[in-house]
């Protein structure tokens, strides 16, 4: 079977969790109806949304067109409490460079050290698209709240995950397994959420 959806994103990190969280949605259809964006020689789009859904539909429109395939996208973030929300949708370039990781960690870290525990709130946020070639599209939006750390705790998950405790738990998400980060995660609601519009796009 030729692919039929395509991931618009090249961050390797939320292809392995999108491929994981999505699995139920493949039961059933053949291997190789879902494509990676690096199987395509196609830029990225200048994401110049003001929100997560904008920035989301901006990649997945874009790469719709490019391929001709439904696409899935996935614009996500930290919003910080005492920040204002920030750094919400820079968070991928919240030191200057995109994707600059373990710079985006320690500013945010060397921000926030004088901020006392009670205000230390904030929440990941996933806005999780699926836009079809005819044009059809889909949103769904997935938030998780917790508190920031004052120091990287764990070796799992990517970004803000070393600081950042969910309700509820005593860990960093990136001292989760990938399965219990998954099972709780903005990106994990944000799909499952999306997941029913997938399958019954596959089924066509
Ligand atoms: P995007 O690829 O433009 O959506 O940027 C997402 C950025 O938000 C990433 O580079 C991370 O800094 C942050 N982020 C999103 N989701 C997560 C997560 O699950 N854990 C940690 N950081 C995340």
């Amino acid at each position: 079977m030729s692919a039929r959806l395509v991931f618009a994103t090249s961050n390797a990190h939320k292809v392995s969790e999108l491929e994981a969280i999505l699995a139920p949605a493949w039961e059933g259809f053949e291997s190789g109806c879902v494509a990676r964006m690096s199987d395509f020689d196609v830029a990225s789009p200048v994401e110049d949304g003001i929100s997560f859904e904008e920035n989301s539909l901006i990649k997945a429109r874009a790469l719709a067109r490019a391929t001709g395939l439904a696409a899935i996208a996935d614009d996500s973030g930290i919003t910080v409490d005492v920040l204002g929300g920030a750094p919400g949708i820079f968070s991928a370039r919240w030191a200057g460079s995109h994707g600059d990781d373990a710079a985006n960690l320690r500013l945010l870290i060397d921000q926030l050290s004088d901020v006392p525990d009670r205000h230390r709130g904030a929440a990941f946020v996933s806005a999780a698209v699926l836009v079809t070639p005819e044009g059809r599209e889909f949103v769904e939006r997935g938030e998780v709240r917790g508190t920031l750390t004052r120091s990287p705790r764990g070796e799992g998950g990517f970004g803000y995950d070393p600081i950042f405790v969910p309700e509820g738990f005593e860990v960093t998400t990136a001292q989760m397994s990938a399965e219990q980060k998954n099972a709780i995660s903005h990106r994990g609601i944000a799909f499952r959420a999306l997941m029913p519009r997938i399958v019954e796009y596959l089924r066509g």
